[in-house]
């Protein structure tokens, strides 16, 4: 099988995602993508993370009625940290006879040299680099030839932050997510003035 894998923080899942994984899966002819929520993000600990709880649940209900979508619990059940590298292991060893592409947008993949044990991401899985509009990707070679691909899916300007901020303000998240998805923020009262986002 060619299996997709998309992480994220997710919070919440947004269309942005949802296209990239979709366009990927296209391109790549993948036969599913999982979606992998973050547990507590390492890189995010500056600001507070919904719970693991709802952003699975929005993630669950913004992928369910594609065939080709499924989410992990993998990140969110361990505890600690996640890791790219621990999650992609994870998966090479419960299915060895696939080929892992790992899909991440442009900014994340600028930094990857940040990420731990950078070298063996490499061997486990293809990396797939989605820009976002405006965001111009040099890597200067500096990735070994072969193992990333980039390209650009459809202009969506859609972010999470921009989503959690327009909850706070009490502006409109429709069509930006799922209707689950905003659905969901709603009953849970998640992203409200109260729960303040340091970077906004
Ligand atoms: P935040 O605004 O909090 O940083 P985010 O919108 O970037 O959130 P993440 O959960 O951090 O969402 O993103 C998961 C992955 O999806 C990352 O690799 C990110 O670069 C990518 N991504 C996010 N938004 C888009 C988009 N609109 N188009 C394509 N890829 C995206
Ligand atoms: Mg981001």
């Amino acid at each position: 099988m060619r299996l997709g894998v998309m992480g994220g923080t997710f919070d919440p899942v947004h269309n942005g995602h949802l296209v990239a994984a979709s366009e990927v899966a296209s391109l790549f002819d993948l036969d599913r993508v999982v979606f992998v929520p973050s547990g507590q993000p390492w890189q995010k600990t500056h600001r507070v993370v919904s719970a693991t709880e709802d952003r699975y649940l929005m993630t669950f209900l913004a992928t369910a009625e594609n065939p080709q979508f499924t989410v992990s619990r993998l990140e969110i059940d361990r505890a600690g940290a996640s890791y790219t590298i621990e999650t992609l292991r994870t998966l090479r060893d419960e299915r060895p006879d696939d080929e892992l592409f790992f899909i991440t947008g442009a900014d994340a993949l600028a930094q990857i040299f940040t990420w731990r044990d950078h070298q063996e991401l490499f061997a486990l899985a293809h990396f797939v680099g989605v820009s976002r509009p405006g965001y111009h990707l040099s890597l200067d070679g500096a990735l070994p030839p072969g193992t990333v691909s980039l390209l650009e899916v459809p202009a969506l300007a859609i972010s999470s932050s921009d989503i959690r901020e327009r909850v706070r303000r009490g502006a409109p998240i429709w069509y930006l997510t799922p209707d689950g998805v905003v659905r969901y923020i709603a009953k849970r009262g998640l992203y409200h003035a109260s729960e303040r986002d340091p970077r906004a």
